[in-house]
């Protein structure tokens, strides 16, 4: 039986800074810290020309728990060269998650147009079997996000929960997961049941949670605020914790829109829909 209970306080919520992208961290961290937000997803792009240690301090400071770092991946290529580059960029990732303090890569897949969905399939698997043993070295979990497959041209060949499911198990490290993000999975019949089955070999390392706006104005840069369009974002929740899940409620919006409005007004619209409709 799916528990559908509302949330009634922030002792879970965690948003991710590309929320709030015109912020930049200190802002961010500013702003959640008053706000009561607990929890912080980092993208890398705001760690440019940032000590990453000092950044991680100054966060834990303000009483932030940095929930992951986003993102890595971005395996497959034609050219050789590029896939050793995404490698070492994978390294690289995990080291600055471990200077950072984040204990979790999110991982967008990756794929090349130049060649089949198979082939870029191998090559995301052999990818991750050539950066695993660095991330369990450094005790950073890697947790595999598929996303819709309307992105499965250039950003993942990974489109459903099974198929992250099935390369979780081939690889069998407890080291890497998966992330269900309600924007890509929404959809897709067999959600359910592929939750419970990540959910037993506990592998849900992260839930990511946004609306799909109807119509959608773009395909990257329109997410809706939970409430706003036509997912479960609570139903999903509900199966998502029913399989065991019990960490942070990661808010992620890409939004033109709302990274136009004032952010601080934003913030307030995010935590009434959080109550209201996740
Ligand atoms: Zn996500």
């Amino acid at each position: 039986m799916i528990h559908m209970k509302a949330l009634t306080d922030f002792s879970k919520i965690c948003i991710h800074t590309i929320t709030n992208k015109p912020w930049n961290i200190e802002e961010c961290a500013a702003h959640y810290a008053s706000e009561g937000i607990k929890g912080m997803t980092i993208w890398r792009n705001v760690l440019e020309n940032h000590n990453i240690y000092k950044t991680g301090e100054m966060l834990r400071n303000n009483n932030i728990e940095i929930v992951s770092l986003c993102r890595g991946g971005f395996f497959p290529s034609a050219d050789k060269n590029k896939r050793l580059k995404a490698i070492n960029d994978n390294i690289k990732a995990i080291d600055e998650a471990s200077e950072l303090g984040a204990p979790l890569i999110i991982l967008v897949c990756g794929a090349d147009p130049a060649q089949s969905l198979d082939e870029s399939r191998h090559q995301i698997k052999d990818g991750i079997l050539a950066v695993i043993g660095y991330a369990e070295k450094n005790k950073i979990k890697l947790a595999i996000e598929p996303l819709h497959p309307m992105y499965a041209d250039t950003r993942s060949a990974i489109n459903t929960i099974a198929q992250a499911n099935d390369l979780a198990e081939e690889i069998d490290s407890p080291w890497l997961g998966v992330a269900v993000d309600v924007y890509h999975v929404w959809w897709d019949p067999s959600l359910e049941k592929e939750i419970h089955r990540c959910g037993k070999h506990r592998s849900i390392f992260a839930f990511h949670m946004s609306d799909w706006k109807s119509p959608s104005a773009d395909m990257l840069n329109d997410r809706g605020i939970m409430g706003e369009g036509c997912i479960p974002v609570r139903k999903i929740r509900g199966w998502v914790e029913d399989a065991g899940f019990d960490g942070f409620n990661e808010v992620e919006i890409f939004s033109d829109k709302y990274w136009a409005e004032d952010q601080l007004e934003f913030l307030h619209k995010i935590k009434k829909a959080y109550l209201e409709h996740s």
